[in-house]
């Protein structure tokens, strides 16, 4: 596994990659895999099914194409899924790309997951160079857990953030703001990852593939009212850095940071700095569009020769903005993607 690792060892950068909007995409997330051990509400269906196994990226091709990237500048490399801990053998993967760490090429090496397999995966992923870990929770019930991811248990997960803690890794909380379902826990949520020196983010839900939740446009809950919950207990003073992405962050009189995603509420397109392939080789230059490049097309056909080209142009064509709509919230032929397939 992994033989074409030397040539991308010492990468050249032969100009980073830009759109014609003038964006510098220097942030690849990658979904390693569509399976999920969990089916969160407003994620995926109960009865979801997954891509035929013969459709993913084998790990060596996965290194190819993020090697590739890494090569045209990309900096950031972020893992997800689907789950990605539940893919065999992932940890290779991070081994694998970790050598562009040491080579200084890239900045950074993460991933975003639902803590489940996180305990028995935390010290090696430290040992590969990962310093942090995004960990999605939307509640600290175990029952409401149980019912929200569908087949999920609370409890290995936060064993997962407490190795991940212990193996040296900064994590943040990624929570989906869900009103009528954790609306209530905000300050219980806050003041946990306070007290355990975790970062919070919330995010607002996205209309994202059919999910079979009863009723996902009523969980919608916009940032902006959660934000003024907040200020009824805390004093929050806008932080002025932003990672490039669509995070907008306060400080609390406590020191703590509290992160908000608000695609639908607020756009955040012109600072977009990142790009998505799936795990069955799509690149898709915009979350919330349809258009995508086929790169496993382009890596079993042409093959590795042609994918700068490729990857090049659908860069250039990168949308100006997403398309999301509150209303479309309810159809499932708003975006017909799930999050598990793009990779949130
Ligand atoms: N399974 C991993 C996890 O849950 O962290 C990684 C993949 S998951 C698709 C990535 C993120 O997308 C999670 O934080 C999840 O809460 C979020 N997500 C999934 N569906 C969403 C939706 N419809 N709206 C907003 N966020 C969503
Ligand atoms: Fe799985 Fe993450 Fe989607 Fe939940 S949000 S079903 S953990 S992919």
């Amino acid at each position: 596994m992994f033989q074409h690792q030397s040539s991308f060892a010492e990468g050249s950068r032969c100009g980073v990659l830009q759109d014609r909007f003038c964006r510098s995409v220097t942030y690849l997330r990658v979904s390693v895999t569509d399976r999920c051990d969990f089916r969160c509400a407003y994620c995926m269906s109960e009865r979801m099914r997954f891509l035929p196994r013969r459709d993913l990226l084998s790990l060596e091709e996965l290194d190819l194409l993020c090697s590739t990237f890494v090569s045209l500048g990309v900096r950031k490399l972020r893992i997800t899924g689907g789950e990605p801990l539940v893919r065999r053998d992932i940890l290779g993967l991070f081994r694998a790309l970790s050598r562009h760490l040491d080579s200084g090429l890239l900045a950074e090496l993460t991933l975003t997951t639902n803590g489940s397999q996180l305990a028995r995966h935390a010290a090696d992923l430290a040992a590969c160079g990962v310093r942090r870990v995004n960990v999605s929770l939307d509640t600290l019930d175990p029952a409401r857990f149980a019912a929200l991811t569908r087949r999920g248990s609370l409890g290995p997960v936060l064993d997962g953030i407490r190795a991940a803690t212990r193996a040296g890794l900064r994590v943040k909380i990624n929570t989906v703001a869900l009103w009528g379902v954790n609306d209530d826990e905000l300050f219980r949520l806050v003041d946990w990852c306070g007290g355990e020196g975790h970062d919070l983010t919330f995010i607002e839900v996205m209309p994202m593939g059919e999910a079979g939740a009863e009723d996902r446009q009523g969980w919608f809950w916009p940032l902006d009212e959660l934000r003024q919950r907040l200020a009824t207990r805390h004093h929050l003073t806008d932080v002025a850095e932003t990672s490039g992405g669509p995070a907008r962050y306060v400080r609390l009189e406590t020191g703590q940071r509290i992160g908000f995603i608000t695609p639908l509420s607020h756009r955040f397109c012109e600072s977009c700095n990142r790009v998505r392939l799936t795990s069955a080789g799509e690149l898709f230059t915009c979350l919330g569009r349809e258009d995508r490049t086929d790169l496993r097309a382009v890596l079993r056909g042409a093959g590795l020769a042609a994918l700068e080209p490729a990857i090049r142009a659908a860069i250039r064509a990168k949308p100006q903005g997403h398309d999301f709509d509150h209303d479309r919230l309810a159809q499932s032929s708003g975006c017909v993607r799930h999050m598990n397939h793009t990779g949130g």
